[in-house]
């Protein structure tokens, strides 16, 4: 599932590309994502120019202006859904649901196998429904150990939970909650209440350093987001802790352990990561 590091690189990836294109055509072969997509979005959208690439969590937000009209494409890749820039050349595929063909020659093609993915348009999108709920961006000087600490607040609730809730703090997903309790020696099933504020210091610093360690490896997949027969790169993260269940642990070589929070897979040592 893109997680908010591919996001970033989709981003990334893609601006170069879109900036100050005008969007000639788009062409919607299948509206039922997880919503229906606007059954007039090729009218909302043709002849404006993509000034911009934004992402606010996992939502990629693209203004497209007509002189002073501004409208704002928003995506969201769902559990499966990728974009990525192809040749007018190139084949379609199964599942290659949206294109937005730009006066570059080049299609910005949305692919979303499970459809889970969002396609919509909006004029305002910070007061956008999907966005206002939104928790802070984990990758701003607003995310800190005082507004983790004060949010947790006699909250019982698992604090892996609590770091994957969007209201909470956005695009934290399982891979990199497991992956940042592990730096920071919490461990996942801890009652968010009762993680004290020096903690809460550690967990902020881990999960910068795992998204932006992930961005960063992301950043030398980028030339994928234009290839011929492209599938984008999504990188393979190096992990310590997720997926490794019965394997040493790589500090202290007691074996990972795995139990299930919220329905999700969540790896922890026993030993570096102590029920406080
Ligand atoms: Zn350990």
């Amino acid at each position: 599932m893109p997680e908010l590091p591919e996001v970033e690189t989709t981003r990334r990836g893609i601006f170069p590309h879109v900036q100050g294109q005008n969007i000639a055509q788009v062409v919607v072969r299948e509206s039922r994502l997880r919503w229906a997509v606007p059954a007039d979005l090729n009218q909302q959208l043709e002849g404006r120019r993509i000034t911009d690439v934004l992402r606010r969590g996992k939502y990629l937000i693209l203004p497209c202006e007509r002189e002073a009209d501004v409208r704002f494409l928003i995506i969201h890749l769902g559990m499966s859904g990728n974009l990525r820039l192809v040749d007018k050349s190139i084949a379609l595929k199964k599942h290659d649901h949206i294109d937005w063909v730009l006066d570059n020659g080049l299609i910005l093609r949305y692919h979303d196998p499970r459809r889970f993915g969002a396609v919509l348009s909006t004029y305002d999108w910070q007061q956008h429904e999907l966005i206002t709920r939104l928790g802070v961006e984990p990758l701003s000087t607003d995310f800190d150990a005082a507004y983790l600490y004060q949010r947790a607040q006699n909250k019982r609730q698992a604090v892996k939970n609590f770091l994957m809730d969007s209201h909470q703090v956005v695009g934290v997903g399982n891979i990199y909650a497991s992956e940042s309790l592990f730096q920071a020696k919490i461990h996942p099933a801890q009652a968010a209440g009762t993680v004290s504020e020096a903690a809460y210091q550690r967990l902020v610093t881990a999960v910068v350093a795992v998204l932006q360690a992930a961005i960063e490896q992301g950043g030398t997949s980028l030339r994928d987001f234009r290839q011929s027969d492209g599938k984008p790169g999504y990188f393979k993260q190096s992990l310590q802790v997720y997926g490794r269940a019965g394997e040493p642990c790589l500090i202290c070589k007691q074996s990972v352990e795995q139990i299930r929070l919220g329905q999700r897979g969540s790896y922890f040592c026993p030993q570096c990561q102590a029920m406080r």
